[in-house]
């Protein structure tokens, strides 16, 4: 690939007084398994660019957005709750943005005053990539959850090209995260978790995802989601911790199961590429994110 911030640097130290930044603006946000994987990265690929975690108020985010901008930033990465309050800042956002209705990357053209701001979202690439990596049998996909990480998941299952169902306690948000799948080209249904047809919808299902909170604590999923069995995969967008009740079900029933770093890796790594114009080193990133993970 080429260079075109011209950001590959020799020698050290580092960061520098060239050094550019990237960031991850949330609120909180110390949590962030980010600057790792991104500082690892630029490390492995001596890139003159510094990544960091910045807690932002929501009552702040156009500010510092705009501040960001003007002292030289790259881009960004914007998570809970700002990845529909960030759409206001932005110059323009791609098509994937306005589909999916948030968005999770910034990317600043040019240099620090010009004022072009792009809004991106790489989350449903991100689980795209994921699911091919650890090659899901094509077929009907449930997916569960209606917040803003399944509008991103629909866009991602309904691209594999088989039917997928929406599930969500309210089934009025299943029915809007649905519609968001449809337009990206697929039949694709929902229904709430208290439809009479759901235990065989989600045996009849070759991927079953879980978009919800549910599992970062003790707490376990609707039944019909703790029994699947071989022949099925089950895919947590959670990753902390990496074995929810839903997954560790799934694998005693004989299931493949697997939980969301893949994903949270391959969103990054898409970013990655738009802000320095190099191939991410995906296992370096993985092994950093797994790392920091393991130490949590
Ligand atoms: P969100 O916008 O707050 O949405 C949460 C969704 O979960 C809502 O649809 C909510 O339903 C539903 N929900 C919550 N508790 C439930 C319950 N007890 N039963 C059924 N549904 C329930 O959150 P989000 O941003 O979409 O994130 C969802 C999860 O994905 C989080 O765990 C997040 O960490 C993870 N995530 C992972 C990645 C990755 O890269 N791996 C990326 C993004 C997000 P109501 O609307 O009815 O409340």
């Amino acid at each position: 690939m080429t260079d075109p911030l011209g950001v590959t640097r020799a020698g050290s130290p580092w960061p520098r007084a060239s050094t550019r930044g990237l960031a991850v603006l949330g609120w909180p946000v110390r949590h962030s398994l980010s600057p790792v994987m991104h500082n690892a990265a630029l490390q492995a690929q001596e890139l003159d660019l510094a990544y960091l975690a910045l807690p932002v108020p929501p009552e702040r985010l156009l500010d510092v957005v705009g501040v960001l901008g003007t002292v030289g930033f790259v881009g960004a990465n914007v998570t809970v709750p700002h990845k529909q309050a960030v759409m206001e800042a932005c110059d323009r956002l791609t098509d994937e943005a306005r589909l999916i209705g948030a968005v999770n990357t910034l990317h600043w053209d040019g240099d620090a005053t010009d004022g072009g701001l792009t809004g991106d979202n790489t989350d449903a690439v991100g689980l795209y990539r994921a699911l091919e990596q650890a090659e899901v049998a094509a077929g009907p996909a449930v997916l569960l959850g209606t917040g803003g990480a399944a509008r991103a998941a629909v866009v991602a299952l309904a691209r594999r090209g088989a039917p997928v169902t929406v599930v969500g306690r309210r089934p009025d948000a299943a029915a809007g995260v649905a519609e968001v799948g449809a337009r990206a080209g697929a039949a694709v249904s929902s229904c709430g978790l208290d439809d009479p047809h759901l235990d065989e919808l989600v045996r009849d299902a070759v991927l079953v995802v879980n978009a919800t909170p549910v599992g970062m604590g003790d707490e376990s999923l609707p039944a019909p989601f703790m029994s699947l069995g071989t022949d099925q995969t089950a895919y947590d967008l959670i990753y902390a911790p990496p074995d929810t009740p839903f997954l560790q079900a799934a694998v005693a029933g004989g299931a493949a199961a697997h939980h969301g770093l893949s994903m949270l890796v391959h969103q990054a790594a898409v970013a990655y590429e738009r802000w320095t114009g190099h191939r991410a080193p995906m296992a370096v990133m993985t092994a950093a994110a797994e790392d920091a993970l393991a130490a949590t």
